[in-house]
C-alpha cells in the first residue's frame, strides 16, 4: 500500500514548479489532492489529467493566494469534496526584488499578501477541516537563515516570517498531534528561478553542490513529513539547499 493512502492534502500553488512536484508525488503515494493556481489554468488541467491517467486523483482549484475570500473558499471545497484535509502544503509564493529604496508598495502588500497573509488564512481554515494527527507543511526559503546577496530583504521577510510561524503554530496544534513544519529549499529549477537564468552562476557559486534542487527533490521531503514516520518532527526548519547555507 502506498504510504499516503486514504489521505487527503491541499497544496496551494500546485500547477506549476516545486508544487506540481509535490502535487504528482503526494497522488502517487496514494493521497487524494487538491491544489490550487491563479493563472496556470491549461498546465493545471493537464496536471489533473495526467494523474488520472496514472490512476491517482486530483483537483484543481482556480484561487488567487492574493485574495483571501479565495483561499478561505478553497480550503472549504477541498474539504467539502474530501470530506477532511489530512496534509495542508502552503507552498504558493512570488519572489519581489530590488533595493529597499526601489520596493514599490504595492509590491510589498502583494508579497506580504501571498507569501504570508495566505498561509495564514489557508492554515487557519484548514486546521478546522483537519483530523488529529495532520500534517502542516510550509514551503519557506534558505533565504530565511541566509541572504548572501542585496536586494532580497523583502522575500527574506515574508520567509522568515513562515518559520517564526511554524514554531507557534507547532505548540497551538501540538495537543492535537499535527505537526507543522518548514522546508526551506536552496536554488530549485522552475520558472521562477531557472537553472540557466541570471542568477545561476551567482548561486552555484554559493553552494557546497554545485547543482540546482529539482522539484521532485523537495516532493520527496514534503512525502517524509506528510507521513507516517515523520510523527516526531515539528517545529523544524528543514533545510533542502545543495548546502547553500553551509
Ligand atoms: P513558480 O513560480 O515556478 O511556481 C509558482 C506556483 O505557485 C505556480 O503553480 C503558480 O500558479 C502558483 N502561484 C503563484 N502565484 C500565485 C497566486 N497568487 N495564487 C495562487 N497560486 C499562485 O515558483 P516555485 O515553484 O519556484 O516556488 C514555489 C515555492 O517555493 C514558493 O513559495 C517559493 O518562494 C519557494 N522557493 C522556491 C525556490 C526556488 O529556487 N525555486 C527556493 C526556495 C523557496 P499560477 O501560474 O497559476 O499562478
Amino acid at each position: 500500500m502506498a504510504s499516503l493512502t486514504g489521505k487527503s492534502a491541499l497544496v496551494t500553488g500546485g500547477s506549476r514548479g516545486i508544487g506540481a512536484a509535490i502535487v504528482q508525488r503526494l497522488a502517487k503515494e496514494g493521497a487524494r489532492v487538491a491544489f490550487t493556481y491563479s493563472a496556470s489554468s491549461e498546465q493545471a488541467n493537464r496536471l489533473v489529467e495526467q494523474i488520472a491517467k496514472d490512476g491517482g486523483e486530483a483537483i484543481g482549484i482556480k484561487a488567487d493566494a492574493a485574495d483571501q475570500a479565495a483561499v478561505r473558499e478553497a480550503v472549504q471545497q477541498a474539504a467539502n469534496h474530501f470530506d477532511k484535509i489530512d496534509i495542508l502544503v502552503n507552498n504558493a509564493g512570488i519572489i519581489v526584488l530590488g533595493p529597499i529604496t526601489d520596493i514599490k508598495e504595492e509590491d510589498f502588500q502583494r508579497i506580504l499578501a501571498i507569501n504570508v497573509h495566505s498561509v495564514f488564512t489557508a492554515t487557519q481554515e484548514a486546521v478546522r477541516h483537519m483530523p488529529d494527527g495532520g500534517r502542516i507543511i510550509h514551503i519557506g526559503s534558505v533565504n530565511s537563515d541566509r541572504m548572501p546577496f542585496a536586494g532580497g530583504s523583502v522575500y527574506a521577510l515574508t520567509k522568515g516570517a513562515i518559520f517564526s510561524f511554524t514554531k507557534g503554530l507547532a505548540r497551538d496544534l501540538g495537543p492535537r498531534n499535527i505537526t507543522v513544519n518548514n522546508i526551506q529549499p536552496g536554488p530549485v529549477d522552475t520558472d521562477a528561478n531557472p537553472a540557466n537564468g541570471p542568477f545561476a552562476e551567482t548561486m552555484l557559486g554559493l553552494m557546497a553542490l554545485k547543482r540546482y534542487g529539482k522539484g521532485e527533490e523537495i516532493a520527496g521531503l514534503v512525502t517524509y513529513l506528510a507521513g507516517p514516520e515523520a510523527g516526531y518532527i515539528t517545529g523544524a526548519g528543514i533545510l533542502i539547499d545543495g548546502g547553500f547555507d553551509a
